[in-house]
């Protein structure tokens, strides 16, 4: 073996095993005999926004039940009762000192943001109003409500609002709090870029002008970047133990996690690194193409919506990402290649065998995982559709389950198996990262990516993930219009010209991390905002 893993070398498992330095310390909390162990806990800082990077299942609502003093860790003595004194001479003489005064004197109160807004209409009935005027303790509800864009809805009835919405409605209601300690689980889930953006800014902002202490869990990395100051990085292996690193700037964080290796634990937590284009792809000899179509228009109901997309070509072979914000027609276009939506101009008269899988997974068939994909496709359990599917996507560990039992994040990984497992000219996927963890969808998007380049497979992803995006796509078709009321698709474009295209309708620019070249949002207003504003370069500056 290479000395890094010490069961199973990665290259071959699905979980990398690794045995952490930390395990020969004592846990933070065991929750009991052969239990989930919890090693380290992030630091909470008045004034700043704590991140944490790992996958779920790593203990990080066990870490923030202690931070609130909901529970006192047991330091592994599980058999014991805990008390705040044997935590604090644990964690005496460490960052973590003054917080845990706190918590043991009852002197911290907390909000938070759960991870699934979709739970929130069975637990809450009533307007979205009614709800964040419970909340506003602050007085600082109708800023909220305007930069959050929640004004058209706010008077709507909880039930009726889409993911997006619960997600914005939700963070307005936990911003609006009057507390010390703000916990937010996942803020990207159902926004678009836009929205991730002006989210950040005011979790931004409550930090800093506030003086409030902010942790966040988050798996878009571009969003964690612009939001967080330090960063600790959860690793271990979901369900049997979680390390929780001291704190890194969110710089050197994210370049670890991306490398694959942290430097100051000394840990190895994925065989490769992450690498992202410096330069635009340059123009590659075209493939033959596969679909040649012309403009194209469709509206619902009295044409209350509206699309027109510009006529195009895609190429056999490549990967076309598509971007835009909600509500603009995406899955609209989706639905017309697919033939589930008719266009009302133009006409789509190629027949081709199309993979889709929609935004809205539903295969709730009361069958097992394996049943359900053995029943897609007999390459099934063979090495090769191990090696490509079934292990990037994290499968074996769910084969045995119901699909009605999956959670979202497990839906979405047998959902993206169908899809590439089935025999296609076309595989189409609409937000393929939506309820993954970081580490999911840096995997599925290798397993997207390397599918498409070992079968000559073509391939077209619609996404906000901006990383996923760069790391997948080929050429991108950008969406811009209003909104819910009219949409426009661009023709495929070099990755160049697309990203410019899409960035100037957002104001958003990226530099280069100079040590592995990563994308990372621009301050706006900085120098280099302007700059390449002024020569037009808001993605592959020179
Ligand atoms: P995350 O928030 O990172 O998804 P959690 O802190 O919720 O992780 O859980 C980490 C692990 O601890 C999970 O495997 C979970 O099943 C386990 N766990 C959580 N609460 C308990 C408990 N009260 N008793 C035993 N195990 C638990
Ligand atoms: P995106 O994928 O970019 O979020 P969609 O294509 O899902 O956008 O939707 C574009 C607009 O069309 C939205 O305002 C949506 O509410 C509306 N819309 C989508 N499907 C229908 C439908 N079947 N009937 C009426 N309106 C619809």
């Amino acid at each position: 073996t290479c000395g890094i893993c010490v069961e199973k070398c990665p290259f071959d498992a699905i979980e990398i095993i690794n045995l952490p330095s930390e395990l020969d310390e004592e846990p933070t909390h065991r929750y009991g005999e052969n239990a989930f162990s919890l090693y380290g806990l992030p630091v909470p800082e008045s004034g700043s926004v704590t991140g944490i990077l790992g996958p779920n299942g790593i203990g990080k609502t066990t870490a923030v039940r202690a931070l609130a003093g909901e529970m006192v860790p047991n330091l592994g003595n599980y058999d014991e009762e805990p008390t705040w004194e044997a935590v604090l001479d644990r964690f005496r003489g460490t960052e973590l000192q003054n917080y845990v005064e706190q918590v043991r004197d009852g002197e911290v109160s907390i909000a938070r943001k759960p991870q699934y807004v979709d739970q929130i209409p069975k637990q809450f009935d009533g307007t979205a109003r009614e709800l964040l005027e419970a909340t506003d303790e602050r007085g600082a509800l109708d800023s909220y409500i305007d930069r959050l864009d929640i004004g058209p809805v706010v008077d709507n009835d909880i039930e009726t609002l889409s993911g997006g919405e619960l997600q914005r409605v939700a963070l307005a209601a936990t911003l609006a709090r009057d507390r010390d300690f703000y916990f937010l689980d996942e803020i990207s889930p159902y926004l678009d870029i836009g929205q991730r953006v002006t989210a950040a800014r005011l979790i931004r902002e409550l930090a800093e002008d506030e003086d409030r202490a902010v942790l966040v869990v988050e798996h878009d990395l571009a969003i964690l970047d612009l939001l967080a100051d330090t960063l600790h990085v959860a690793y271990g292996e979901p369900g049997a133990y979680g390390v929780i690193t001291d704190p890194k700037s969110v710089r050197n964080g994210i370049n670890e996690y991306l490398k694959g290796y942290l430097s100051n634990e000394n840990m190895r937590i994925r065989p490769e690194a992450i690498t992202f284009e410096e330069h635009a792809p340059r123009e590659t000899t075209k493939a033959e193409p596969l679909v040649e179509y012309p403009d194209l228009a469709k509206s619902y109901g009295d044409g209350e919506f509206s699309l027109d997309v510009e006529s195009g070509t895609i190429y056999n072979g490549e990967v076309l990402g598509i971007v835009g914000p909600n509500g603009i027609g995406k899955s609209t276009l989706a639905q017309l290649f697919t033939g589930d939506l008719t266009p009302d101009m133009g006409e789509l008269d190629f027949a081709l065998d199309i993979s889709y899988k929609p935004q809205y997974i539903e295969i709730d068939q009361p069958m097992r995982v394996d049943a359900f994909l053995s029943s897609i496709t007999d390459q099934f359990g063979s090495s090769y559709w191990n090696t490509e599917i079934a292990k990037p996507l994290q499968l074996n560990r769910i084969m045995e389950r119901n699909l009605t039992d999956l959670s979202g994040g497990e839906r979405q990984r047998v959902a993206i198996a169908a899809c590439l497992s089935q025999d296609a000219e076309l595989y189409v996927l609409d937000e393929p990262s939506a309820h993954l963890d970081v580490e999911q969808r840096v995997q599925a998007t290798s397993a997207i990516r390397r599918y498409a380049e070992n079968h000559d497979a073509t391939v077209m992803v619609i996404d906000h993930d901006i990383y996923m995006m760069d790391l997948l796509a080929d050429r991108l078709m950008v969406f811009d219009g209003e909104p819910s009321i009219e949409g426009h698709a661009s023709k495929p474009q070099e990755m160049r010209d697309g990203m410019n295209d899409f960035l100037s309708d957002l104001d958003i620019t990226f530099r280069r991390d100079e040590r592995t070249q990563r994308p990372r949002i621009n301050k706006p207003d900085s120098q280099l905002d302007r700059e390449q504003k002024r020569a037009g370069e808001y993605y592959y500056a020179e």
